[in-house]
């Protein structure tokens, strides 16, 4: 077995995906953002409906 080749699925797997607020490396803490203060602003964009989708009621959830 090649060992030059790591595979990206193993990296993926130890790193978090990336913070859906600022694109950095989320941490388990803030899961899935990178930091208290991003899920913060993930938070104030809900309340603010940027978020919504009309015709869907909010707290329907998507069973992630
Ligand atoms: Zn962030």
């Amino acid at each position: 077995m090649p060992a030059d080749r790591p595979d990206p699925r193993k990296r993926a797997r130890a790193a978090a995906k990336p913070c859906p607020i600022c694109g950095k490396p989320a941490t388990p803490q803030s899961h899935p953002f990178c930091s208290e203060r991003c899920r913060d602003i993930d938070l104030n964009r809900w309340l603010s409906g940027t978020y919504v989708v009309p015709g869907r009621p909010l707290d329907e959830g998507d069973g992630d």
